[in-house]
């Protein structure tokens, strides 16, 4: 498909001039990032593109246990970067991987992927699993929890700069599972998880489904299960249980709603399940 309304490309180098470009173009501006959604997405108005791969945003970085990652890092980018390989026993890479193909990781950055706000992103799932900060900048600059980042679509004269992770407490482990019918394919479901124990107990727990088919969204219901519990088979089941029963899944060409509604237990369980499996220093 082209993109015939395209009258100009632009690469800013400042922030500042990224806004500007915005501010003044209104409506008929689109920022890209790796662009993947320009083509399936943009408006037919848009008559200026702007492209944020001149900014200075591209990088991985860690500050006493706190990641930051700036929005024009790529896929690619993050899942190779030594600053996340360890942080919560490798999560970030691990769910990175089974995101697209390498070809798509290679152009999509991180800022594009959280805007995009694509409802069966993996991303998402586990940034908001994480408890992940986003920072914007419309010449001012506001830090605001991912979760209300949604729903938005798109972000006018506004660009996101940053997502921020907390920094992983010695005892909280996180992790995601996806089911797709291919290894490159969007999920059918995704789910992660993420607890904090504190002398046993689960102190902080956050539980969450996505592509329902809906973007990622939290089950406090589930994570209810978990706080206050040890963590044991039987607190597992009954989160895994609450979140089948609490998550809003529906129907779409890719499953039925009574499939979904199985995932979720499934998921939810296995995820917690390999959760533990890291507090105790194994993989299960
Ligand atoms: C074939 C295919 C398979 C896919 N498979 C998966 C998958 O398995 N798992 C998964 O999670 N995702 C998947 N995706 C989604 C894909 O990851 C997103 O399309 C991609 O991440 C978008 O990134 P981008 O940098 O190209 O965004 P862009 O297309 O550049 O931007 C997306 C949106 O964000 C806006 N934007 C971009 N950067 C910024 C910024 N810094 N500040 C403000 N606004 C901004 C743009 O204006 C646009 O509205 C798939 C996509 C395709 C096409």
């Amino acid at each position: 498909m082209g993109l015939p309304s395209v009258k100009e490309f632009v690469r800013p180098g400042t922030l500042d001039e990224a806004l500007e470009l915005l501010r003044e173009r209104g409506e008929r501006a689109w920022p890209i990032g790796g662009g993947i959604d320009l083509v399936l997405f943009a408006p037919r108005e848009v008559e200026t593109v702007v492209d944020l791969g001149r900014l200075p945003l591209r990088y991985v970085r860690e500050n006493e246990g706190r990641i930051s990652i700036g929005a024009i890092a790529t896929l690619r980018e993050v899942l190779e970067s030594p600053v996340v390989r360890d942080y919560l026993g490798g999560v970030i890479p691990e769910m990175l991987h089974q995101v697209a193909s390498p070809l798509l990781r290679n152009l999509a950055t991180i800022g594009g992927t959280l805007v995009s706000a694509n409802p069966w992103s993996d991303v998402i799932t586990l940034f908001l699993a994480l408890g992940a900060d986003v920072v914007l900048s419309d010449g001012k600059t506001r830090t605001i929890p991912l979760e209300k980042l949604y729903p938005a679509r798109a972000l006018r004269a506004t660009i996101l700069t940053e997502v921020r992770l907390p920094s992983s407490a010695r005892e909280s482990a996180a992790a995601f599972w996806k089911f797709s019918r291919t290894a490159f394919d969007v999920a059918l479901l995704n789910c992660a998880t993420f607890v904090r124990m504190v002398g046993g107990r689960c102190v902080e727990a956050r539980v969450v489904a996505g592509g329902t088919p809906q973007l990622g969204a939290r089950l406090p219901r589930a994570e209810a299960c978990l706080v206050g519990s040890g963590l044991d088979d039987s607190s597992i089941e009954r989160a895994a249980e609450a979140a089948r029963e609490s998550a809003d899944v529906r129907e779409d060409r890719r499953a039925s709603a009574d499939y979904r509604r199985e995932l979720v237990l499934v998921g939810v369980k296995r995820s917690l399940h390999e959760a533990r499996g890291r507090l105790a220093g194994g993989e299960r």
